[in-house]
């Protein structure tokens, strides 16, 4: 039976159920398995599957205490037609590489993969101490995607309310736009006073507070667990697109069984690819996984130094989900490069915390760099790589990929190993951005710059993007840092 513990201890012993319905360990830890890559998923048969078996292969492998029913169903209700391409992650070519398209959801970002499917997968845990009653709160922090594709997701599903902290003023139109417009009667949204690494922090802090989480339990019947990457949960979902990226080499001939591919990953917090990582140790042909960090480069330097210092100026740049100081899912790939040590990890997440820095040993980061690449780029790269993707290839996009986009281009390439470069965002959520970047007129608001964007490149705007003007905004309130817990203790009395 695969069972899931800390990342920091090995008392835990969760199935994947508990374990996604618990969020993080008690001790700070993130849940992982022992036994991940011990059963392989069959590469030769993906040829020819469409995205739902795929995931229905993977997922068994991942969450093996879910029956086969449950998976289809959540994989029936979370992939389909709020999707606007029926391949779900489709994969188009750009000169002699791939861009692996995973913004088609109802959010228009990548985290739809993974948060359209969670609160499918939280539906069908049950409460651990017996309380029919039982609310779990999703409580999130956000940089800008996450947050509105976690509202997507949660919006009215059974047994759950969700409340999303973002920074006031640190996020684009369109984002702040698709999050106070969220319609349903169990979401909360709410700005804070702060960047995100003080908003994940706090949050962090709540959820740690036992005090509160008895008050919540005795008052509300609420408990509180996490739609951030570092749910098991939330992860998973993402390794099913690394097969269906090879599912797609595969159809087109590009490659044939066994054939090894590289990705390259715009990161923030580790959680996409992480999910590559994982898809490696289920038997997929992985050569390198590439780091695209923008400005924020302490997993840059973590790759090439081996110290992650999160002790240096935070940055706020034109890719907001990638503007990120603590990694959070690197602790998962740390656990499984250490050999499983988990008092190590705990050493140096202490590390981290008492001293806003760590040292990998040499030996696990000789073997990290085998895997992992790493490259950066600044806003001027950024801009120039959006306007150069669009003259090359005809195809527009957003800052986010465009760091990736750059960093790709860095790297040495081996002609007999395909290029995929995943692509986390529509360009239509920074539309401002992109018209600067390809020179066209950014001076209006950003639902006019969709409008010339669209006109100029011959591209159409996601509806729900386009729409956004004219919805009625629901939530205003700004908060103090300090001010989280209590707007948190509210929002589950209401
Ligand atoms: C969240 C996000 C990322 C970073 O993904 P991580 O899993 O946090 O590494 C990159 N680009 C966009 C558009 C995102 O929303």
């Amino acid at each position: 039976m695969t069972t899931f513990h800390s990342t920091r201890s090995t008392t835990d012993s969760l199935t994947s159920k508990q374990a996604i319905r618990k969020g993080i360990a008690d001790d700070g830890g993130l849940f992982v398995s022992d036994s991940l890559g011990d059963e392989h998923v069959d590469i030769a048969s993906l040829a020819g599957k469409s995205y739902q078996q795929i995931a229905q292969d993977v997922l068994a492998k991942l969450l093996p205490d879910f029956t086969a029913e449950e998976l289809a169903d959540c994989i029936r209700e979370a992939y389909g037609d709020q999707w606007s391409d029926p391949a779900i992650t489709p994969l188009k070519p750009i000169g002699d590489d791939y861009i692996l398209e995973l913004f088609n959801g109802p959010t228009s970002a990548f985290k739809d993969v993974a948060l359209q499917i969670l609160p499918r997968f939280m539906a069908r845990t049950t409460p651990a101490g017996g309380d029919e009653d039982e609310q779990i709160m999703i409580l999130t922090a956000t940089s800008g995607d996450t947050g509105k594709a976690a509202l997507a997701g949660f919006a009215d599903a059974p047994g759950t309310a969700i409340t999303v902290f973002y920074p006031e003023g640190k996020v684009s139109q369109v984002q702040q736009l698709q999050m106070t417009t969220q319609t349903g009667d169990n979401v909360n949204v709410c700005a804070v006073k702060g960047n995100f690494d003080d908003a994940q922090s706090a949050v962090k802090r709540i959820f740690g507070d036992k005090e509160l989480a008895g008050e919540l339990a005795g008052t509300s019947h609420t408990v509180l667990s996490s739609a951030n990457s570092i749910n098991v949960g939330r992860l998973v979902p993402q390794v099913v697109y690394y097969f269906a990226a090879y599912a797609q080499l595969l159809e087109k001939q590009v490659i044939n069984v066994g054939d090894e591919v590289e990705f390259t990953v715009p990161t923030g917090n580790f959680g996409d690819i992480l999910a590559g990582y994982y898809a490696k140790l289920l038997g997929l042909p992985v050569k390198h996984l590439v780091v695209a960090s923008d400005k924020n480069n302490v997993l840059f330097d973590f790759l090439t130094s081996g110290t992650y210092n999160r002790q240096r100026p935070f940055y706020q740049t034109i890719s907001p989900s990638m503007d990120i100081l603590v990694s959070s899912n690197l602790e998962r790939m740390l656990y499984y490069f250490s050999e499983k040590d988990t008092r190590l990890i705990s050493m140096l997440m202490n590390d981290l915390s008492q001293w806003g820095a760590f040292e990998a040993p040499e030996p696990m980061l000789k073997s990290i760099r085998s895997l992992f690449g790493c490259g950066w780029a600044d806003e001027d790269q950024v801009r120039d790589s959006i306007r150069d993707c669009w003259e090359r290839n005809h195809y527009v996009i957003d800052p986010h990929t465009a760091c990736g986009y750059f960093v790709m281009q860095q790297m040495p390439r081996d002609p007999l190993t395909p290029r995929v470069l995943l692509s986390t965002a529509s360009p239509y959520k920074f539309p401002r951005v992109v018209n600067e970047s390809l020179g066209l007129d950014a001076t209006g608001t950003d639902f006019e710059c969709m409008d010339v964007l669209a006109e100029s490149t011959g591209t159409a705007a996601p509806a729900a993007l386009r729409g956004l003007e004219t919805a009625d905004v629901r939530f205003g309130d700004v908060v103090e840092i300090d001010a989280m817990e209590e707007y948190v203790r509210s929002a589950a009395e209401k």
